[in-house]
């Protein structure tokens, strides 16, 4: 067997897949039997993303720095257009191969595409794994051989696929005899377009691969039992909470997919396969993704361009700033905020609230979440949003308009939650209602000791029969 230097390096391209376990094209690389030069690249697929994701992925850029300096290896970080910097580090290193684990989005497939072809050209191996999924999405069909529509039937054709089993981390790396010059991440300031939310987020976000599979465990451990009951109780926080880590890599479905088997028999059977569906739904949406890219900015079903949706405005931004006066829509947003995620449950009724009482495209939601989501998922936000409004596949009917106080009551029946997020006329507000303040941007000009308002900006009844009109008009108009 030749020596590992022997062998000419391969480039190790990190993108949303910020971890060294079951990383199938790290796995590749060392394969090789070369030195693996892991690197990032800040390039405009990656500077076009949200300011909460830049934050997020900053930090998890850290942690993996320190992850591989612990093995003896560097991050090399570069910035620029993805083929022009692997070309010159090919260059520079002589290596001859470049790795990577696949993305399905729209602009980053495209990209791919074009560096794959233009590498190959240029005489280097460059290989595509999948890191990101328990399924890749051409590889599940209807039996007619299409793609599916529709979640129930997917959820039956995955549900007792075999998935591959994870792979171990690296315990040794294998390093080349010189490292290439890095950028340093400080200089790059990707954290900041967060301004005053980033000190607030960074006390409440857990960051790197460590922390993702603690969460994990502790979730399989302590939270899984009750999670078929609870899952939809805010005030019980008895979901995963895995959706940031996800969605920068640094824990894979498949190694979420490994751990919950045990479970699937026995005491835990039922909570463990709504887990699982939970988690399916996120291929699902990768796999409407990847058949229809224009569904991240168009609507799913074409004929919902016809519907008479307002543009963003006055309601809107009442919406984003958590002032519409509607509590349980208005604690939501502020979750938003204060800890860059939402329950799955209240992004539903905000989002329902948006589209439905307030008639503002689905676009303006889906783009201020893009901003603000330590969790953004280009394939969930995009199905999350149409699913809502009604123009998505498998989506709910645009009749069925939630009301949020009814919601509110049932799923935060003590109003804990909201007592959680809105700090106006609480006699003792709550930290994190306060802390929503720390983090909203100052040009909003709020402060805990305001009123809150003392009427919704839309109504519900009024709201309500607003959209049902527009939903007929537009239906008598088809
Ligand atoms: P758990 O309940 O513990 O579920 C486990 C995992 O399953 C999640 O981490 C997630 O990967 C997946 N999952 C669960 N529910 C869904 C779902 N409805 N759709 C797709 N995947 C799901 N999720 C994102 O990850 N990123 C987004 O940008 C995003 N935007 C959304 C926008 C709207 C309008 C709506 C209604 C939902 C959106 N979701 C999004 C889905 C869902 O709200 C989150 O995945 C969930 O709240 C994450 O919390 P958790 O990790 O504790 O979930």
């Amino acid at each position: 067997m030749p020596a590992a230097n022997d062998i000419s390096p391969a480039l190790l391209w990190l993108r949303r897949d910020l971890r060294l376990a079951d990383n199938p094209a790290l796995h590749a690389a060392i394969e090789r039997g070369g030195p693996v030069i892991p690197v990032w690249i800040l390039d405009p697929v990656a500077e076009a993303t949200g300011a909460a994701h830049r934050w997020r992925m900053e930090g998890s850029l850290r942690a993996l720095a320190r992850d591989l300096e612990g093995l003896g290896a560097r991050l090399i970080l570069r910035r620029g257009a993805a083929l022009d910097v692997l070309r010159d580090l090919a260059k520079e290193t002589g290596a001859d191969a470049v790795l990577w684990n696949r993305l399905y989005d729209g602009p980053a497939r495209a990209r791919d595409e074009a560096v794959k072809s233009a590498l190959r050209s240029d005489g280097l191996e460059a290989r595509s794994f999948n890191g990101a999924l328990l399924h890749e999405p051409w590889t599940v069909e209807t039996g007619q051989g299409g793609p599916y529509k529709v979640y129930t039937p997917y959820w039956r054709a995955v549900a007792e696929r075999v998935v591959h089993e994870p792979i171990a981390a690296p315990s040794r790396w294998p390093s080349p005899q010189g490292w290439p010059a890095s950028d340093a991440l400080d200089a790059w300031g990707m954290a900041a377009d967060m301004r005053r939310g980033a000190p607030v987020l960074a006390e409440r976000v857990e960051i790197g691969e460590r922390a993702a599979l603690q969460r994990l465990a502790a979730f399989l451990e302590e939270d899984l039992r009750a999670y078929a009951e609870e899952r939809d109780r805010p005030d019980r926080e008895a979901t995963s909470g895995l959706s940031h880590h996800l969605a920068v890599g640094e824990i894979s479905p498949r190694q979420i997919w490994a751990a919950t088997q045990p479970r699937r028999q026995g005491a835990v059977a039922k909570p463990a396969q709504k887990f699982l569906q939970e988690l399916v739904w996120r291929e699902f949406a990768y796999h409407l993704l990847h058949h229809s890219p224009e569904m991240a900015t168009d609507n799913w079903r074409p004929e919902w361009s016809a519907f008479p949706w307002r543009e963003d405005g006055e309601a809107a931004e009442a919406w984003r700033r958590g002032r519409t006066g509607i509590e349980a829509v208005d604690a939501a947003m502020r979750e938003l905020f204060v800890t860059g995620r939402m329950h799955n449950r209240f992004r539903m009724i905000a989002a329902n609230y948006l589209t439905k009482h307030m008639l503002v495209h689905w676009k303006v939601g889906e783009a201020w979440f893009r901003d603000t989501l330590v969790d953004w998922d280009p394939a969930s936000n995009a199905l999350g949003w149409q699913w809502v409004a009604g123009s998505g596949p498998d989506a709910a009917p645009y009749f069925r308009v939630f009301n949020p106080q009814t919601q509110a009551e049932k799923f935060d029946p003590d109003g804990v939650y909201r007592d959680r997020f809105i700090a106006e006329g609480r006699a003792k507000p709550h930290a994190d209602a306060l802390a929503f303040f720390e983090a909203a941007p100052r040009a909003w000009g709020l402060s805990p000791g305001d009123r809150y308002p003392d009427k919704p900006i839309v109504g519900l009844k009024e709201g309500r029969q607003q959209a049902l009109d527009a939903y007929q008009d537009w239906k008598s108009r088809r």
